[in-house]
């Protein structure tokens, strides 16, 4: 995928409405008698923001832990918005997030507009751990916010901080979902892993975490958070793909505890941000053989019952 490398904007490559990517994700879902996908983790933000983020995988910055990490969906908003109708993603997110304080207002304003100008995309909103964040987010979630999204890893912040504990009372009481990136892959941060969610759950037990990429790079910790908590879920973003798999492979043993937590977890896949194009996240899933009943729940029941889809 390494020729996709700095490819103009404007082009997505080879990959596009109608070509054989979009009919091979089709043919999985529609083998498995979906009406669609649903995709709890994708990636939509402002124009300036995205290409800063695009620059950072390009220069192998920390967050991808200095691996090479060609983004196969570099092409304009619009262009990545109709992909993922025409892949079947029936309901999507905007996974946007800050790094600093002061900014995730901003983001949350530019979310409201996408959501609004954008068929299938779930209104999401973030958060960062500064002294209006409960008001910022009790407004997000009065002007219809879905789900949220937190970054542990690039924000180094510790959730657990006293800051947040309002905003997550609030999430909580609401039942408004929160994919929280806070495993230590592909690279660690101050406040990632497993200690600092389980205070935050400890504190708020009702609040409906989705962990990413299924926590990795620890898995099994996360699991014991999940099989704790009734309300914790997981996504199964780039988990499993012969990316992570390299990186930070899931451990095998783990696969019955995965199995028994079908109705938790939830397709995410990174998009447009991976490495890879979006039906092998698909086929990923699929190689565990899990059944396909796993398969139904994971990649459409589960979230389209989780958001009302
Ligand atoms: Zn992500």
């Amino acid at each position: 995928m390494s020729d996709h490398r700095g490819a103009p904007a404007d082009q997505a490559g080879p990959l596009g409405p109608g070509t054989p990517e979009a009919d091979g994700v089709r043919r999985f879902w529609t083998r498995l008698g979906l009406p669609g996908l649903v995709d709890v983790h994708t990636h939509f933000m402002p124009d300036r923001v995205l290409r800063k983020v695009w620059a950072y995988f390009d220069a192998l910055g920390p967050l991808t832990g200095g691996i090479e990490w060609p983004i196969t969906y570099r092409a304009e908003e619009e262009q990545r918005a109709a992909l993922l109708r025409d892949f079947g993603v029936r309901a999507f997110t905007a996974m946007l997030y800050p790094h600093k304080p002061g900014m995730a207002r901003w983001l949350n304003d530019w979310a409201v507009d996408f959501a609004r100008r954008t068929p299938g995309c779930l209104h999401t909103a973030t958060l960062f751990p500064e002294p209006d964040v409960r008001a910022y987010v009790g407004e997000a979630v009065e002007a219809g916010a879905r789900v949220f999204k937190a970054h542990v890893q690039v924000g180094a912040y510790d959730p657990a901080d006293d800051l947040l504990d309002g905003a997550w009372g609030l999430l909580a009481e609401a039942g408004v979902p929160v994919v929280i990136h806070c495993g230590s892959g592909p690279a660690p941060g101050k406040h990632t892993g497993p200690g600092p969610v389980a205070r935050v759950l400890a504190r708020h037990p009702r609040l409906r975490l989705i962990v990413a990429h299924m926590g990795m790079p620890e898995y099994e910790d996360f699991l014991d958070l999940a099989e704790r908590y009734e309300q914790v879920r997981l996504d199964t973003t780039m988990t499993f793909t012969d990316f992570a798999d390299r990186l930070a492979p899931f451990p095998h043993r783990a696969l019955p505890r995965l199995a028994d937590l079908a109705d938790r977890v939830l397709l995410g896949t990174d998009f447009p941000n991976i490495p890879y194009p979006y039906l092998h996240q698909l086929q990923a899933l699929e190689r565990l053989d899990l059944g396909d009943a796993w398969l139904r729940a994971v990649c459409h029941d589960n979230g389209a019952r989780l958001f009302g889809v």
